[in-house]
């Protein structure tokens, strides 16, 4: 089985650090790491590999430095890395990074299945894996915890929801995004980090993928950050005291007071 593991570097979350003024993440200086919810996505992509055979493809969009984490995942059980990075990429939005993403795998060639992460911790927006479904014209299956093989070209997957655990046949190839906690991810084997230092990383860029230029970049990218801020917490905080209905009593108390109710 054809594996591609689609991982991105975040900001690693103990130094996040924010441009009151700009209000935009200060991304200079920062360590990095691979985003916490891929080592899940690369976990799982490493195990089924192990299951059913195949190769395991590391893709990420980002900085030069951003090859650091395609030797760490090669080092936890990758077998290739692939580096997208390019100038004309930066600033894209989840749209154009998802059409940046899907032009790269399809230049990989035939696969019969894409990992993600559920969402990252910097952008958060839980967008990519779905775009990148509706790219590749494949189906995709979000929040899952567990991928079996049932038979070539076939899995049974459990999807974690609300409501519940979803167990579902599907038709490869498609995309899905792996839960946070869906498995134990494995540290970098010793053997893993010699093969990830000596690794060839190519590099793809916008000419060698044939993106679209007006579909990618700021300029290509729909959705605009007007504002961004942290918020701040104020006003007084008071605890109610008593019996649960004479907390609930004073609660409407204090609603009907300030006009609420
Ligand atoms: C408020 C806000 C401000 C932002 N500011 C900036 C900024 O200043 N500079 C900047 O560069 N970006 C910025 N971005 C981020 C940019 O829009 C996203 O990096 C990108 O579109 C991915 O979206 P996401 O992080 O929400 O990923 P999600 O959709 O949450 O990620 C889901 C999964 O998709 C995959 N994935 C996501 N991104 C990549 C990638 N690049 N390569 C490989 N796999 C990937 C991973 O498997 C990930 O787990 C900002 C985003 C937001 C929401």
């Amino acid at each position: 089985m054809n594996i591609i593991c689609c991982i991105k570097q975040v900001p690693s979350t103990d130094s996040v650090r924010f441009d009151r003024e700009k209000g935009t993440l200060i991304r200079e200086g920062v360590t990095s790491e691979i985003n916490p919810y891929d080592l899940f996505a690369l976990e799982a992509g490493v195990a089924l590999k192990e299951q059913c055979g195949g190769e395991l493809t590391v893709l990420t969009m980002g900085p030069p430095q951003a090859e650091e984490a395609l030797r760490e995942a090669i080092s936890r059980g990758a077998d290739n890395g692939v580096l997208l990075s390019d100038r004309a990429f930066a600033g894209s939005d989840t749209l154009a990074t998802s059409y940046i993403l899907a032009k790269a795998i399809e230049k990989l060639g035939t696969w019969d299945l894409v990992l993600c992460g559920k969402q990252t911790t910097d952008g958060d927006t839980a967008q990519v894996g779905p775009g990148l479904a509706q790219r590749l014209g494949v189906p995709c299956a979000t929040c899952v915890e567990s991928i079996e093989l049932i038979e070539e070209g076939k899995v049974r997957i459990n999807r974690r929801l609300e409501e519940g655990t979803y167990t579902l046949a599907c038709q490869l190839p498609m995309v899905m995004t792996i839960e946070m906690g869906a498995n134990s991810p494995r540290i970098p084997s010793l053997r893993g980090k010699m093969r990830a230092k000596k690794a060839e990383i190519p590099c793809l860029t916008a000419e060698s993928i044939g993106v679209d230029q007006v579909k990618i970049g700021l300029n290509g990218s729909p959705t605009r950050v007007s504002s961004t801020y942290v918020p701040e917490f104020s006003g007084k905080h008071e605890l109610l005291q008593g019996s649960p209905k004479e907390q609930v009593d004073a609660l409407i108390g204090i609603l009907r007071e300030a006009g609420i109710l």
